[in-house]
């Protein structure tokens, strides 16, 4: 019998481990625990079930987990898929308390954390209590990294998210060690909790630059990898983004 090739449909393949034989899951882009309720879903099997479980417990979360995030979770009342919000944040000098209005109170029962400097000025120095580690912007970083090969898979189809060129960024993304860069903003708490994540080829320095943002908080990476180049820098400073080596040896540290 002649073979129909227009007959046969192939299972996709998995934009993380490229493999077609294991079961198929529905990849959301944004996880579940940043709150978001219009997803954005990958067809599924676009990522089989191993690599979006392992993905889900190790990436996802630590980005859910940035204080920033709960922060604007918080102050904005975002619930997560199952309704639940952020009502407090425990902070190294007491506790940040947010309404159903959005109003914020701060408890702070850390002498010297609050400073009268005249009758209309008080200014009160917190810190979210769960610090952001090395290993947490490590695995953030994977996190975006991540965010931008499924906005590749989402828009350019399999073809291109299944490019040689990007096996590098998925070894990193499931935890091989790395050399690359994580860029982020200050917080502007301000900014309501839209999402928007957006791949990007010709910005300085950077192959495939990935541009997340959530709310007032961005975060950037380059799904070419590598040390960030002088032009990177030079471009991130003119964004306000603050720079976070990546490297294989140590944890991301923070760069002054
Ligand atoms: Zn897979």
């Amino acid at each position: 019998m002649a073979s129909n090739e227009s007959a046969i449909v192939l299972k996709p393949r998995c934009i993380i481990c490229k493999r077609r034989d294991r079961p198929p899951s529905v990849e959301h882009l944004f996880a579940a625990g940043l709150g978001v309720h219009a997803d954005i879903v990958l067809p599924r099997g676009a990522e089989c079930e191993p690599c979006n479980n392992h993905g889900g417990r190790q990436i996802d979360e630590a980005l859910v987990h940035l204080p920033e995030v709960q922060l604007i979770r918080g102050v904005w009342r975002v619930p997560d898929h199952k309704g639940r919000t952020v009502d407090s944040l425990e902070l190294s000098e007491g506790t940040l308390t947010f309404d159903e209005r959005g109003a914020i109170s701060v408890v702070v029962d850390r002498e010297g954390a609050i400073d009268v400097k005249d009758a209309d000025t008080i200014v009160v120095s917190i810190t979210t209590k769960r610090r952001n580690s090395g290993d947490q912007w490590r695995r953030v970083a994977r996190a975006v990294l991540k965010l931008g090969l499924c906005t590749i898979r989402h828009e350019y189809g399999e073809e291109a998210a299944l490019a040689p060129e990007l096996d590098d960024a998925r070894r990193a993304i499931v935890g091989d060690a790395y050399t690359g860069f994580l860029l982020v903003s200050s917080l502007d708490i301000s900014k309501s909790p839209a999402f928007s994540v957006t791949v990007m080829a010709d910005l300085p320095g950077m192959v495939d630059a990935v541009a997340f943002s959530y709310g007032g908080l961005r975060l950037g990476a380059d799904l070419g990898l590598g040390a960030a180049s002088v032009e990177t820098l030079q471009w991130a400073d003119t964004e306000g983004l603050d720079h976070i080596a990546i490297t294989p040896r140590t944890s991301g540290t923070m760069a002054s």
